[in-house]
């Protein structure tokens, strides 16, 4: 891996283009362009945009709700937390129209019999891959909201917005789908059987989409503790919440509410 940060200059418009390490699809910041760094060219496939539509000051009082409201969260967590930090990303992500054929092979034992299995089938799917290597997102947990999808135009991405590029091509989100689809495919089959002793998966993909979705990252600390959460910025949705586990005193409240006592 090497670390020298060129010069580059966009091919679009002759910009400065801003550079991290083991970046390859970057966003010019002065047109617009995405960019394909490995091969210095214009990026070809269709670059979206979601567009964020929370301020800074909705999305502390959506998480004020969040802590207030639901099941096992400790009761004076809205009064006592404190959020510590709050930002807007934008995340890269493919989005591949796919359609995924597997065909199985394999035993069901659980009956006590050896019962052979085989089969296929297919499934079609929007299938997201993020464009980050290092990322504690929970893209499976994420709905991506493409209803939003606009094309890529940088008055969309938000002042102060943090922007992260992609770090991996469309090639490699494609191992990265056929590792996944094929997991979860193997994850369907599991409750028809309980060894699959082969699965061959073919994928038709029928279109692929690089979108940036904005997320908000929270954190806020309680009992001296951070926690983090993180909102979709286009539905407002909690993509991912932790809450603090109940101490001791809280359970016996919790129990003691749950007994009428
Ligand atoms: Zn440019």
């Amino acid at each position: 891996m090497t670390e020298i940060a060129e010069k580059v200059n966009c091919t679009n418009c002759g910009g400065p283009l801003k550079l991290e390490a083991g970046e390859v699809i970057v966003t010019c910041e002065y047109c617009g362009a995405a960019l394909n760094m490995a091969v210095g060219k214009k990026y070809f496939l269709r670059h979206a945009i979601i567009p964020n539509r929370y301020s800074p000051e909705q999305v502390s009082a959506m998480a004020r709700q969040w802590m207030g409201g639901g099941f096992l969260k400790p009761e004076d967590l809205a009064r006592k937390a404190q959020i510590r930090e709050l930002f807007l990303t934008f995340l890269p992500f493919f989005v591949v129209h796919v359609a995924a054929s597997s065909k199985y092979e394999g035993v069901l034992t659980r009956t006590g019999q050896n019962i052979p299995k085989k089969g296929d089938f297919t499934r079609e799917y929007h299938w997201k891959i993020l464009g980050r290597r290092a990322s504690a997102f929970p893209t499976k947990e994420y709905e991506i909201p493409l209803s939003g999808k606009v094309d890529f135009d940088l008055a969309h991405v938000s002042k102060n917005a943090k922007f992260l590029n992609a770090e991996m091509d469309e090639r490699e989100a494609q191992t990265r789908l056929r590792q996944e689809i094929e997991e979860h495919h193997k994850f369907l089959l599991s409750s028809e059987m309980d060894v699959i002793q082969t699965i061959k998966t073919d994928l038709e993909i029928k279109n692929t989409e690089f979108v940036h979705a904005p997320a908000w990252f929270l954190k806020y600390e309680y009992k001296q503790k951070l926690y983090e959460l993180i909102f979709d910025g286009a539905s407002g949705v909690v993509v991912k919440g932790d809450i603090p586990a109940p101490d001791d005193t809280s359970t016996k409240g919790f129990f003691k509410k749950m007994l009428g006592g």
